[in-house]
């Protein structure tokens, strides 16, 4: 068997920090598997820039114009790790064998692309990176995020436990995952339910270099919420129960108030009147909340909206630098149709 074309799609959300020793390292590493024959030298390094506030996407483009290794993609405006995410899968299927996801931190263990790419020649269509202890994050990080699948699992959305976007895909597992054409895509939930064969590798997950986390509490909880709502029936059926339960026990309650009324004990306190309306209609209220997320949910669904918008392809558009008055490259921009024949 000849060597597959590997892409290691890479989404950067205001990465500068960090990307001069993401971009050194992930080379070193591609340039290693094409020499070990593991991958053809037609294998590429795809960074895509989601909408960055910072330089991310000029020194990405100035990393593409350096090297043909490396090539970039510019998204319109930030859309989120999980839809940048399938952005670069989209754009790497057209000219990859196999695709490996990868956070811009370099939090996961780049070696293990190796283990990856052994499995995908063994047969596997689907290899997880799965980390094995959390030593390095934060307490708190920790905590929150084994809540967060425990938390899932429960809901019902059939995730693989402490793994993240770092996995390996064959070309025809991201083919399929193009039918999924839901608009909240949530990538851990949904490659899952590709099927095909799948496998994992086990690792260890380092400390964030440089740069801060883009996953505060705050985001980990709508990233949570989003996964749970778009997932399961879960949170419906849960309210339904309390809805059920409350107006079996109110009736009971109703009975019980009746025999009072009639042995001729009326005095009924305040208290539990005004208790029963509060409770009452919190319950409602949460039910009515509920219920609108999900009707929310289908709102955005029936709109179909683009999950993206690519700005600049660097696999298809060509692009030189911009010379400054002093004649130092400045940004990269695009070339007219014009210019490039
Ligand atoms: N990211 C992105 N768009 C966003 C937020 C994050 O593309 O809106 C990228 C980010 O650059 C990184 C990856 O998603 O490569 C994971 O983010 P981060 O490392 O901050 O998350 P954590 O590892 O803390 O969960
Ligand atoms: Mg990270």
């Amino acid at each position: 068997m000849s060597e597959p074309i590997l892409t290691v799609v890479v989404p950067c959300y205001n990465e500068e920090d960090i990307l001069p020793y993401t971009f050194t390292k992930l080379k070193e590493l591609l340039i290693s598997l094409i020499n070990e024959s593991l991958v053809s030298d037609r294998s590429r390094l795809l960074f895509v820039d989601d909408g960055s506030k910072d330089q991310t996407w000029n020194m990405i483009y100035k990393e593409v114009l350096k090297n043909d290794l490396i090539k970039g993609l510019k998204l319109s405006r930030n859309v989120g790790h999980q839809n940048a995410l399938l952005a670069g899968l989209n754009t790497a299927k057209e000219v990859s064998d196999c695709i490996v996801s990868i956070d811009a931190d370099l939090q996961d263990d780049i070696e293990v692309i190796r283990e990856f790419i052994q499995k995908y020649q063994e047969g596997y269509d689907v290899v997880y990176g799965v980390r094995k202890k959390r030593d390095t994050d934060t307490f708190f990080k920790k905590t929150t995020a084994q809540g967060f699948y425990t938390f899932m699992k429960k809901m019902g959305v059939d995730i693989i436990y402490n793994h993240a976007d770092f996995r390996l895909m064959s070309n025809r597992a991201v083919k399929e995952l193009e039918r999924f054409e839901e608009v909240n895509m949530f990538l851990r939930g949904i490659v899952p339910l590709i099927g095909f064969k799948s496998t994992s590798v086990y690792y260890d997950r380092k400390e964030r270099l440089a740069g801060e986390t883009k996953y505060p509490l705050k985001k980990m909880i709508a990233f949570a919420f989003d996964g749970i709502t778009s997932f399961s029936i879960t949170p419906i059926r849960f309210v339904l129960s309390l809805g059920l339960i409350s107006f079996f026990t109110s009736m009971l309650f109703a009975f019980y108030f009746l025999s009072l009324k009639f042995f001729g004990n009326t005095e009924l306190g305040w208290t539990s009147l005004i208790t029963s309306i509060w409770l009452i209609g919190g319950l409602q209220l949460t039910a009515i909340g509920l219920v609108g997320e999900y009707i929310g949910k289908i709102y955005k669904e029936t709109k179909q909206r683009p999950k993206y918008i690519v700005d600049i392809d660097s696999f298809t558009v060509p692009m030189k630098m911009l010379i400054n008055s002093e004649g130092e490259e400045n940004e990269p921009y695009r070339l007219e149709l014009s210019e490039t024949h």
